[in-house]
């Protein structure tokens, strides 16, 4: 059901793709908005365990889209290098499509926002952690994301590196 990448040779392993997912810091969540407008809203996520996880705000467009259609995808630019002289750019990034659930349970909300906490301030201490997410559980909501199909794709040059061993 899902595309096959017309450029197969620009195309990324899995591997490379979940090392990327797990460095990233933000991407964008495309859902299906009002009135059939695509709504693609940045966000903040953690990779953790094969899933996407999202905090945000108890109501919202995105909320109210997840809500009614779990069908999403979500993209992560890795790389995006101008490079004037050849009218380009040296780009990679990956798209995740997949299912998204606003999580009910509150030992499920826990363990993503301590995944989050993890992610985004890895030197806190466990306490500190506990506090910060005791103090915004009433207010926040967490989108898991399954995903169904991962690609990434990168430039031809950043390609062509790779395969002589230059990571970058
Ligand atoms: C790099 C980055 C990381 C972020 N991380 C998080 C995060 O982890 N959690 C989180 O909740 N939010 C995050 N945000 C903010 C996020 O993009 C949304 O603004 C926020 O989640 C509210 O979304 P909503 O659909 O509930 O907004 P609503 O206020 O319900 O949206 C109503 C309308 O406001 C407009 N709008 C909403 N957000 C934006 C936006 N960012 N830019 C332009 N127009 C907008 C759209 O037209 C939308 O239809 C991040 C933003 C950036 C740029």
């Amino acid at each position: 059901m899902f595309r096959k990448m017309r450029r197969s040779a620009q195309e990324l392993g899995r591997e490379v793709c979940e090392e990327i997912l797990s460095r990233g810091t933000s991407g964008v969540l495309a859902v299906l908005g009002d009135e059939g407008y695509p709504y693609a809203v940045p966000l903040s996520y953690v990779f953790a365990d094969g899933k996407l996880y999202f905090h945000c705000a108890r109501q919202g467009h995105k909320l109210d889209a997840v809500r009614a259609c779990d069908k999403v995808s979500f993209c992560v630019v890795d790389k995006d290098d101008v490079v004037p002289e050849e009218y380009t750019t040296y780009f990679r990034s990956v798209i995740v499509f997949g299912r998204a659930r606003v999580l009910e349970d509150a030992a499920e909300i826990r363990a993503a926002l301590e995944r989050l906490g993890r992610r985004y301030h890895p030197s806190d201490s466990p306490e500190g952690l506990a506090h910060a997410i005791d103090r915004e559980l009433a207010a926040v909501a967490v989108i898991e994301l399954t995903p169904e199909h991962i690609t990434g794709k990168e430039a031809r040059e950043l390609m062509k590196r790779r395969k002589e061993g230059d990571k970058e």
